[in-house]
């Protein structure tokens, strides 16, 4: 089981000659503004403020670089990735040119990352498929990019509805993957799945 036993926010980047030059993988976090992603990532390092909370609309839109320190029980060595937490999308207020840039800042960061491992994809359990996470899916789907549909605030479900409800987000969400999750960040559950995800795919 891998442990969390460090983690520290890097930089913010825009394009691709900011990104860090350390020679970790990348697993990016996505989904719309308010899905829960930056309190997953704090959930998930066992940190309160890491990411932060809510960026309020119209704020520059930036990609978030942590780097995440990880010990394994049967490793003397630390194993390190980051966390990339990439900027929100679906604002109403958001003008067309923002909505633009925000796209190419994104797909640039798919297409030039080569250390980018897998991709986070959060989509709010209690919604109906958003036109904008569906972009999102054809986007990674059509660069061939791995990608795991996480369903987040699982707490407002009932937990005999989460698998089900996760199935017909699948559904509605033309994904076709099969790597899908719940989690939620008031219940803390949802965290070792997760982790195990990382331990089998990245170490
Ligand atoms: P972000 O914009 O995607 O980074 O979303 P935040 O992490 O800032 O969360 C947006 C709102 O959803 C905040 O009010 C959080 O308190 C709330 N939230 C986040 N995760 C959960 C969760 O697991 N369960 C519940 N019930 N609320 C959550």
């Amino acid at each position: 089981m891998l442990r969390v036993v460090d983690s520290s926010f890097i930089k913010s980047c825009t394009k691709p000659d900011h990104y860090p030059t350390n020679p970790y993988v990348d697993i990016a976090f996505a989904g719309k503004s308010n899905v829960g992603k930056s309190s997953m990532v704090n959930t998930l390092v066992k940190r309160k403020l890491l990411a932060k909370k809510s960026n309020t609309p119209g704020k520059t839109k930036l990609i978030n670089y942590f780097q995440i320190a990880f010990k394994k029980d049967e490793l003397d060595d630390r194993l390190y990735l980051n966390f990339v937490d990439l900027p929100g999308y679906g604002f109403a207020k958001v003008g067309k040119a923002e909505k633009q840039s925000w796209r190419r800042m994104i797909e640039e960061y798919f297409k030039e990352r080569t250390q980018l491992r897998a991709v986070f994809l959060l989509v709010d359990i209690r919604h109906k498929a958003d036109p904008k996470d569906k972009l999102m899916i054809e986007m990674l789907e059509s660069m061939n990019i791995p990608y795991c549909l996480v369903a987040t605030k699982s707490d407002k479900i009932a937990k005999n509805k989460i698998q089900k409800t996760l199935k017909e987000l699948k559904a509605q969400l033309n994904s076709t993957t099969d790597q899908l999750f719940s989690f939620s960040s008031l219940n803390k559950t949802g965290i070792t799945p997760i982790f195990n995800w990382i331990e089998e795919r990245v170490f």
